[in-house]
């Protein structure tokens, strides 16, 4: 098993009562030729109302997404990665760190800051212990993040041929989701839990290993409703709630941070997908050499 963690650097500080980092945003914004420069989930936002004060622009009740929304400027849909050019907000411009690998950085601009965001939202650092619920595009990339925010980081599976898998993308264990035992053992001790699965699963299950106050974080967006326990919330005071992207200055905080952190390092994944014949790969966002984020010295 390849371990990840060479070094941690200390996190960026996370003020309360600052400036809302829209603003803050704006005024850094420079770009020179030759830097390389990316765009994530959305283009455009009113830039006026309260979310986007705050640098919630994800949240935004105007705000432009890169893919399949109104185009409010030319008509017809915005079409994201099918387009041969896009006009941005430069507000909405995103600066790559030179370290960062563009084909290994690209997913960072949804999967990866979907699972960033949550994490430092409910305070994931170093000696918290992390679970991460489904090791698929969303898991491994919440994995990775967990293991580089210095967390105890836990993945919960139902396939345990995924546990190599898991450990070679930074997790300390893994606990199969089907194995009551070890699920048992595991009861209570989670200060937060990623949970990236996108199919009916027991949710409830997933919370009873939160212990008091912890949260879970839905990423994954299964099709009908979980069913939720109240008893299994109430009796600890444990949370559930979801999160989208982040907004611009949060985008940019992960690419940095990712720019800046060995250990966000992702190791080759198979291409194989035994689960699914004829598919090329597991890991969709990390499957080739070259395409990690971080780009080793020349
Ligand atoms: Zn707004």
């Amino acid at each position: 098993v390849e371990r990840l963690l060479t070094n941690r650097l200390p996190l960026p500080p996370r003020p309360r009562n600052r400036r809302p980092r829209h603003q803050d945003r704006l005024r850094s914004l420079e770009f020179n030729p030759g830097d390389l420069a990316s765009v994530g989930c959305m283009v455009d936002s009113d830039g006026t109302c309260p979310e986007c004060e705050h640098g919630l622009e994800q949240f935004c009740a105007n705000a432009t997404y890169t893919y399949n929304v109104p185009d409010k400027h030319l008509g017809g849909a915005t079409y994201g990665g099918y387009s041969e050019s896009i006009v941005v907000n430069q507000r909405f411009v995103l600066s790559v760190p030179s370290k960062l690998n563009l084909a290994g950085a690209a997913p960072l601009l949804c999967a990866g800051i979907t699972t960033y965001s949550p994490m430092r939202h409910w305070g994931v650092t170093e000696g918290k212990n992390v679970g991460v619920v489904g090791l698929g595009g969303l898991g491994q990339m919440g994995v990775t993040f967990a293991h580089a925010l210095g967390a105890h980081a836990a993945v919960f599976t139902t396939s345990p041929n995924k546990k190599e898998d898991a450990l070679r993308l930074g997790a300390d264990e893994v606990v199969v989701s089907r194995n009551a035992h070890e699920m048992q053992m595991h009861a209570g001790s989670f200060d937060f839990i990623l949970d990236a699965v996108s199919a009916d699963h027991d949710i409830n299950a997933c919370i009873d290993q939160l212990h008091r106050d912890g949260n879970i974080t839905l990423v994954g967006a299964p099709e009908k409703p979980l069913p939720v326990s109240a008893f299994g919330r109430i009796m600890v005071r444990r949370s559930l709630s979801g999160s989208p992207i982040a907004g611009i200055a949060e985008t940019q905080e992960m690419l940095d941070f990712c720019g800046q952190h060995r250990a966000a390092q992702v190791p080759e994944t198979p291409r194989t997908c035994p689960e699914r014949a004829g598919a090329e790969v597991r890991y969709p966002h990390f499957p080739r050499r070259n395409a990690q984020w971080w780009k080793p010295p020349a």
